[in-house]
């Protein structure tokens, strides 16, 4: 018998049919003997359609009432289930994140986990009850309904995993596992059957929403064996097939030895750009640029600044494209009156586009095979930054599509 987490994403709830097909699988899993607590998600485009609504009433909603109503997804999606489980003749209950309670920290709309307390889930647990909690969201110390930033309900799951120190934490989501690419960009996307960590970390930061990226941060933090599976096979297929299918994320450091250079390729198509013309080039001049856009918590992603000519240069960087609006209105207010600077000018229509894999640490040559394939193609590339296990660049966001098939071919990614 073993405890076992099992989050399930919004088109796994999307509807109640679907309800009760989730409701069907965690009772297989209860009946083989496990004790399990399900970590559910909104059902699909619910989320969405509530902040669309906060929106409709003001553009940028205070972010403490956005939560409250974000939040609310989740609680629908835990009773449904909690129903349909008890339908089938199962003992179940469901918690909102404040009934568990999962602290977090107040920074709403993007708040982190600060604890866990496990005491009521293992006291159910023992009852025999199967037990349901929310995904995405949480309670700060003041007593106010937090959220854990969008696709957190895989955060919650890992977290609830590692508290209760299960042993696996499964995320049943409408793919089959990871794959070298988003299997909707390329078709013949290739799925992995198991990733490192490192790199799952990384495709994650890069784009690849299949986990959220704090979730992978958990589950190697806590050393959690996670699993991403589908939710979309029949409930009943046997338990040990169902259990080794999709992908795990591993923690060996050498099981890629044998394997490809590259991994997989991941894009962010919510990327925006600024460039700050005809700044003095002088010392503090990028902490004065960019204080002001960390103080406006705007998060900073690549940097470039160029060769200075007659002591001015230009500096350039990315944010994500939801904050694109605040950051050029901070540049304004904030750092034009303190230093002289040419025109500021935003282009938020560019994509990211990364190849990832820890191969690439003992291989040259990958750069040049990417740039060379993108010239190929004719796709420009505006900014480039590397670590050892990845390469990325920025790209006009049209050619994205374009960027990641070719890449994805010249790789050699494909199935076989
Ligand atoms: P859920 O609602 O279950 O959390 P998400 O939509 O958040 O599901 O994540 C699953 C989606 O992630 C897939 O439908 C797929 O389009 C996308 N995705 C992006 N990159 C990858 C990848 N490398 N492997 C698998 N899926 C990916
Ligand atoms: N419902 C939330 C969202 O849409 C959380 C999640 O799905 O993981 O972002
Ligand atoms: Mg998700």
């Amino acid at each position: 018998m073993a405890l076992i987490v099992h989050k399930y994403g919004g088109t796994s709830m999307g509807s109640t049919e679907r309800i009760k097909n989730v409701a069907k699988r965690v009772a297989k899993w209860h009946d083989a003997g496990h004790q399990i607590v399900v970590v559910p998600s909104a059902m699909s485009g619910e989320t969405n359609r509530i902040i669309g609504l906060a929106k409709e009433i003001m553009a940028q909603p205070d972010p403490r009432e956005l939560d409250m109503i974000a939040s609310t997804g989740e609680q629908v999606s835990v009773g449904l289930l909690s129903m349909a489980l008890q339908a089938i003749g199962k003992q179940a209950v469901s918690y909102a994140g404040w009934q568990v309670a999962i602290k977090t920290d107040s920074a709403y709309t993007k708040a982190r986990i600060a604890s866990i307390d496990d005491t009521k889930v293992r006291a159910d647990l023992d009852a025999g009850k199967i037990v349901i909690i929310t995904g995405f969201q949480g309670v700060d110390d003041a007593g106010n309904i937090t959220t854990l930033g969008r696709g957190g309900s895989d955060t919650s799951a890992v977290a609830v995993a590692a508290a209760l120190k299960a042993q696996e934490c499964l995320i049943y989501t409408d793919v089959d596992g990871v794959y070298t690419t988003d299997p909707r960009v390329v078709s013949d996307a290739r799925r992995l059957k198991t990733v490192t960590f490192e790199e799952m970390l990384e495709m994650a930061s890069l784009g690849s929403k299949v986990l959220q990226i704090r979730s992978v941060e958990f589950a190697g933090n806590y050393r959690m064996p996670t699993r991403v599976l589908s939710s979309l096979t029949d409930p009943m297929i046997p338990l040990e097939e169902e259990a080794n299918s999709g992908t795990l994320i591993s923690f060996e450091e050498d099981t890629h030895m044998e394997q490809a250079t590259i991994t997989g390729i991941a894009f962010n198509r919510d990327e925006a750009k600024i460039t700050v013309f005809g700044v003095p080039d002088k010392p503090g001049i990028a902490y004065q640029i960019l204080g002001p856009i960390a103080d406006a918590n705007i998060e900073v992603d690549m940097i470039i600044q160029n060769q200075s000519v007659d002591g001015k240069t230009d500096f350039t960087f990315t944010v994500p494209r939801g904050e694109y609006t605040k950051a050029m209105q901070v540049l304004e207010a904030s750092v034009k009156e303190h230093i002289s600077t040419g025109n500021i000018i935003g282009d938020p229509k560019v994509s990211k586009v990364s190849v990832v894999g820890v191969g690439m640490r003992s291989h040259v040559g990958i750069a040049s095979q990417m740039f060379r394939t993108l010239a190929d193609e004719s796709v420009n590339i505006q900014m480039i930054s590397t670590s050892e296990i990845k390469i990325s660049v920025l790209i006009d966001e049209k050619y994205m599509e374009l960027a990641v098939r070719s890449l994805h071919k010249a790789f050699g990614l494909e199935s076989a």
